[in-house]
């Protein structure tokens, strides 16, 4: 959460760094991540729960891509975290800036302050990606953002349920800037939920593009949810790519990419 009883904002922050983006419509990109701290959804699937709360440090990395960790204390005041983007910065070297987490509406009122100078500092598109549960925030930072991934959760694999505010968070979002739509896929993917969040993408518009992200097993988030997590089959998501396209007219199924490249 942002700290605004001073004059100078702070965030809680995870971690920046520089990588190659392995999810959805950035694939394969260079950004500069920002991964803030805390997210109010708690989805089984979950690859970031050390996201969940706030440490009493960040970790951020001194040159791009190194992974030469500094260690600093929480909250991180917002001319600080100027510096280190600026840092990161190095001429050509990347497409744009990702703002994770965690989810980073939670600090909409930080953003607001920073992402101005951000722009100004870098000119580099900036990204957001987000849950999509939270279109009270969104309009706040609008105006400062270029594109919008949001997480469309399926009660079935995610065991999050947020229809009508997905449904407000994409009418903000399309057609002012570039977003497109992730889902995460399990082998317990129940077919008429995805059917109904086709029908809810195609009603917003049947151009917005759709990934379906087979979802990585991971023991650690296994352990916290108590619920197997399994990879849906090839012939899974051959039939749901298939279904989805009745309504929709871009559906991708993409694995997480990073993970292939032993990536954070
Ligand atoms: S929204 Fe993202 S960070 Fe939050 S619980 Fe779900 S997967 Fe994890």
């Amino acid at each position: 959460m942002t700290a605004n009883t001073t004059a100078e904002p702070t965030a809680r922050l995870i971690e920046v760094f520089s990588a190659i983006q392995g999810e959805g419509l950035n694939v394969g990109t260079r950004q500069i991540f920002i991964r803030f701290a805390f997210c109010d959804l708690r989805c089984h699937f979950c690859d970031s729960v050390h996201t969940w709360n706030a440490p009493a440090n960040c970790r951020i990395e001194r040159s791009p891509g190194f992974r030469d960790f500094e260690t600093h204390s929480n909250p991180v005041p917002l001319p600080i975290l100027l510096a280190w983007i600026e840092r990161q910065n190095l001429p050509s070297l990347h497409d744009s800036i990702s703002l994770t987490g965690g989810e980073p509406l939670l600090h909409a009122g930080f953003l607001k302050e920073f992402l101005p100078q951000l722009r100004s500092l870098t000119g580099l598109p900036i990204y957001l990606e987000t849950g999509g549960h939270r279109p009270e925030q969104l309009p706040m930072i609008l105006p400062y953002l270029d594109s919008v991934g949001m997480d469309l959760k399926l009660p079935s694999v995610s065991g999050e349920s947020y229809w009508q505010e997905h449904m407000k968070f994409l009418q903000i979002c399309y057609p002012h800037l570039e977003t497109f739509i992730k889902i995460i896929v399990s082998q317990h993917t129940d077919v008429a939920e995805l059917e109904q969040a086709a029908l809810l993408v195609a009603d917003v518009s049947p151009d917005i593009p759709v990934f379906l992200q087979p979802v990585t097993p991971l023991a650690e988030s296994e352990q916290l949810t108590k619920t197997p997590i399994l990879a849906p089959t090839p012939e899974q998501v051959l039939t749901w790519q298939a279904l989805m396209r009745r309504v929709l007219k871009h559906v991708r199924v993409v694995p997480q990419t990073h993970k292939m490249l032993n990536q954070l």
